[in-house]
């Protein structure tokens, strides 16, 4: 975070009255939020309900990052494009969605892909923070390398059915995403699931854009990590996660079932699973890393 100090000006104290009004919410936590920049990565669905929260509470500043353009497909759950920006490059239409909703956050988009050779050129490693809603696990790797190799605050953030998994994550006080999720570099299972159309609901997507935001302003509050995992499923009726559960690691297998869950293809249970995490002592992001 920014160590200059800020202030709020008197519209910003107006529109953010009602947050400001809250027992444990002080002007001295909506003056962390402003001098929070964060970095999204991909401005699809989860993205858009995480993106919401922070235009919505006030963060300082925001840089997102996608390739794509808009389809009509995105638009059941990416709910900050609409129809008459079909087409148009999803960075784009972010900017005139942030502008109209909250001018007081500075935006920057990004329309590039990210992998090795483009992250260190497109990602800031000043940046307070990334959070990564890639849908392919081999893009997160590349992410969570450069989060680790920079010590950046990274949440891990997603959905699969009507399912949403949320980490607040912090090389090396937490384990990194390595840890938990390390299969993607299988060529096998990359090849028969990276392309594949999962089935995806809107519901699990606002949850989860909930729990991820709730768990950064528990850290800007408190200053500590609280290093715990979130599962949440809204029925109890049969669920494809393989995208999930087919890429975890050994590590995050045996420390949930230290913690009474056992992972399954196929999820029938209703309700938030909480898990509290560990590093994988042999994992070959962060153990290797130089700062550990
Ligand atoms: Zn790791």
């Amino acid at each position: 975070m920014s160590q200059k100090r800020l202030l709020l000006s008197p519209e910003e104290r107006e529109r953010y009255l009602r947050q400001l009004s809250m027992a444990d919410w002080s002007e001295e936590d909506q003056v962390k939020l402003k001098s929070l920049r964060v970095t999204v990565m991909g401005i699809g669905g989860a993205a858009s309900s995480i993106i919401n929260n922070l235009l919505l509470l006030g963060i300082g500043e925001l840089v997102a990052i996608d390739q794509d353009r808009i389809e009509l497909s995105n638009l059941n759950r990416q709910f900050i494009h609409n129809v008459e920006h079909l087409g148009m490059s999803k960075a784009e239409s972010l900017m005139i969605y942030a502008r109209r909703l909250n001018p007081h956050v500075k935006v920057v988009t990004k329309q590039i892909e990210i992998n090795e050779t483009t992250i260190d050129r497109t990602l800031d490693p000043e940046t307070d923070l990334i959070i990564d809603t890639f849908d392919k696990w081999a893009s997160r790797s590349i992410v969570n390398r450069f989060a680790v190799r920079h010590r950046i605050l990274y949440l891990m953030a997603g959905v699969v059915s009507n399912c949403f998994y949320t980490a607040l994550l912090h090389s090396p006080h937490t384990p990194c995403l390595n840890c938990l999720i390390g299969r993607f570099q299988s060529p096998s299972l990359v090849g028969s699931f990276q392309s594949a159309i999962f089935g995806i609901n809107i519901l699990p997507i606002a949850a989860m854009g909930a729990f991820s935001i709730a768990e950064l302003i528990k850290y800007l509050k408190t200053g500590i990590l609280t290093n715990y995992f979130y599962f949440g499923s809204l029925y109890n009726t049969k669920q494809d996660i393989r995208f999930f559960t087919l890429f975890l690691s050994k590590h995050f297998r045996r420390i949930s079932e230290e913690q009474g869950v056992r992972w399954n293809p196929i999820w029938e249970s209703e309700g938030i699973v909480k898990l509290t995490l560990s590093r994988d002592p042999t994992c070959r992001v962060c153990s290797s890393s130089k700062h550990c």
